[in-house]
């Protein structure tokens, strides 16, 4: 059997492998990527980018409807889903072909279909063999399908970005982040949504204010909410999909039913036991630090380690560990301490660092700083009996220095506010830091940097301070 060899192969054409492919190409390496799908993987086929092409156009449909309160005579008719969905495919069709060319550009290889492994330095395609000093192997995730009765009528996320009409009555299982976002989106563009989740409130892990605004803002834009409902069963009646508990309680039916109940590491058709390297029984690959599996030569990035399942932690895990093997850099790794974080709601939330329930189980003196108002955006559809959106903040700082170890966010535009406060963080910042920087106005940003009353300390809750979280000016 013929064999090639490479100095890195990368098993994975998404945000990791091209990430670790082109830094070691730039290094002067010979390289290769497998990819037996459209380059790009998860976050430009079926992730970021589409999501947030349809988030776009959620967040039009609601300027429309508030653009009368600004004496703006725009009126909202059908979307167009067809022209929506036309658009956003053809702007992924553009990046594919951009990474098509960037790859071919950087001399890298690129290995048309589905790679296995053979041995620790050898790997299979289509029937032929590839070596490799080192193979990273970063081949994502997939979404999970649970196996209740009648599964089968749900469709994934993947499914979601294939619909070619808009659906009308949709049921969105999962209060996760994906869940949170193709509800919002559906909703906004016309569809009637149901929320259904395990759990009491959506975003459960994120700080408990994050959830109290979601769930209010959720529910005015007309969501319905199903909480704590465990899903047993799907089955089809006459009047659509109709989803049921195992207490007897159902509800549908819908016409469409997306599971958003999370995602497996795609491990299962890699043979990784051929080349030795652990795995867990979830699919995720172990790594240490430095992105090792146990196996020498042998490296895993992204979604698969279970790790922060985000495109900039894959691409930073990717070239640095190029550095690491190729540009005598050794001590290269990701910090993944403070990663900014952001879901693409209605409106979106932003978080960067500790909760403050991690911050006061990790440290003795916690402050707390927050905030919540209406933003100026919507002070004059209010005005005309129209709706407006609330924006909270959460401050989280430890210390007698109050060094700010938790920014916590939920309202318009805090998306875009987040990187740079994420630096601030990074940096170890203190409240005093905060304070001194001259705020910009008129603008919600401004509120971080404004936070004058520390919310009392819990255990002293009962008492009455007279504080009130402070208002937008
Ligand atoms: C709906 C949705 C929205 C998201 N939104 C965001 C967001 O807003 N921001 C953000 O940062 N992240 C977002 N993510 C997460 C983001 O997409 C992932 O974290 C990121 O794509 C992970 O990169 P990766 O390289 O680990 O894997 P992927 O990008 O998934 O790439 C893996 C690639 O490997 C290929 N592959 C798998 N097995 C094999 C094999 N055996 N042989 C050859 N090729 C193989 C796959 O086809 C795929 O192209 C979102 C994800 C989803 C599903």
């Amino acid at each position: 059997m013929s064999q090639q060899h490479y100095d890195l192969i990368a098993i994975g054409g998404g945000s990791g492998g091209l990430a670790v492919a082109e830094k070691a190409a730039q290094f002067g390496k010979k390289v290769a990527v497998v990819e037996h799908a459209r380059m790009g993987g998860t976050c430009v086929n079926n992730g970021c980018v589409p999501k947030k092409v349809m988030w776009y156009a959620a967040n039009l449909a609601h300027a429309v409807d508030d653009a009368h309160g600004f004496g703006i005579p725009a009126q909202r008719r059908e979307t167009d889903w067809r022209m929506l969905v036309e658009g956003r495919e053809s702007y992924i069709s553009n990046i594919n072909r951009y990474w098509d060319s960037h790859v071919e550009d950087h001399g890298i290889t690129r290995i048309n279909g589905k790679a296995h492994f053979v041995d620790k330095r050898t790997i299979e395609v289509n029937g032929v063999q590839y070596s490799a000093d080192h193979i990273v192997i970063a081949t994502g995730g997939q979404p999970i399908v649970p196996p209740v009765p009648g599964a089968e009528l749900g469709m994934t996320s993947d499914g979601f970005f294939q619909l070619q009409e808009q659906p009308k009555n949709v049921a969105v299982i999962g209060g996760g982040y994906i869940g949170v976002e193709l509800s919002g989106v559906l909703q906004a563009l016309g569809s009637h949504v149901s929320l259904i989740a395990l759990e009491d409130k959506p975003m459960e892990r994120f700080d408990p204010m994050i959830s109290e605004v979601l769930i209010e803002e959720m529910q005015n834009q007309g969501i319905d909410m199903h909480m704590g409902f465990q899903v047993a069963a799907l089955s089809n009646s006459a009047e659509g999909i109709v989803i049921a508990d195992k207490q007897g309680n159902s509800l549908g039916g819908f016409d469409t039913v997306i599971w958003a109940v999370g995602r497996r590491p795609n491990t299962r058709d890699l043979k990784l036991e051929t080349a030795g390297v652990e795995v867990l029984s979830n699919g995720i690959v172990p790594v240490d630090g430095f992105q090792n599996t146990n196996v020498e030569g042998i490296y895993a990035i992204g979604d698969i380690t279970g790790k922060v399942p985000l495109t900039p932690v894959a691409i930073a895990a990717g070239r640095r560990l190029a550095e690491r093997l190729f540009n005598r850099k050794p001590l290269m790794k990701v910090d993944y301490d403070n990663i900014p974080s952001v879901v693409f709601s209605h409106p979106p939330i932003g978080t960067v660092g500790l909760t403050e329930t991690e911050a006061r189980e990790k440290h003795d003196k916690v402050s707390v700083y927050k905030t919540q108002f209406t933003p100026m955006r919507y002070a004059l559809n209010q005005l005309n009996g129209g709706h407006g959106s609330k924006t909270a903040m959460k401050l989280v700082c430890v210390g007698d220095e109050e060094t700010v170890v938790g920014i916590h966010m939920i309202g318009d535009n805090v998306d875009e506010m987040l990187q740079g406060f994420a630096v601030a963080v990074k940096m170890g910042a203190t409240k005093a830091d905060f304070d001194n920087t001259i705020a910009i106005h008129p603008t919600s940003a401004e509120e971080l940097v404004t936070l004058k009353v520390p919310e009392p300390d819990p255990v002293e809750e009962s008492i009455d301070t007279g504080l009130e979280w402070s208002e937008a000016v």
